[in-house]
């Protein structure tokens, strides 16, 4: 889904994170390497990132059927 704005447990600010991380991806860096890049340092705020499933394009699929 979408990346929450901030952290639920730390209320770091992620919302500016999900675009670098992605972008971290592509240029072929593991995981946890894109995290450390960003500064991402607790595990509450890694796993928000590491958990992240990217459904919107999908759910955009059904948004014509409920007309
Ligand atoms: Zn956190």
């Amino acid at each position: 889904m979408i990346l929450p704005v901030h952290c639920y447990t730390c209320c770091k600010v992620l919302g500016n994170k999900r675009v670098p991380y992605l972008e971290l991806l592509k240029a072929e860096y593991a995981k946890g390497d894109a995290l450390d890049a960003l500064g991402l340092k607790r595990y509450c705020c890694r796993c928000m990132l590491l958990f992240l499933v990217d459904l919107i394009k999908k759910l955009l699929n059904y948004a014509h059927q409920e007309k």
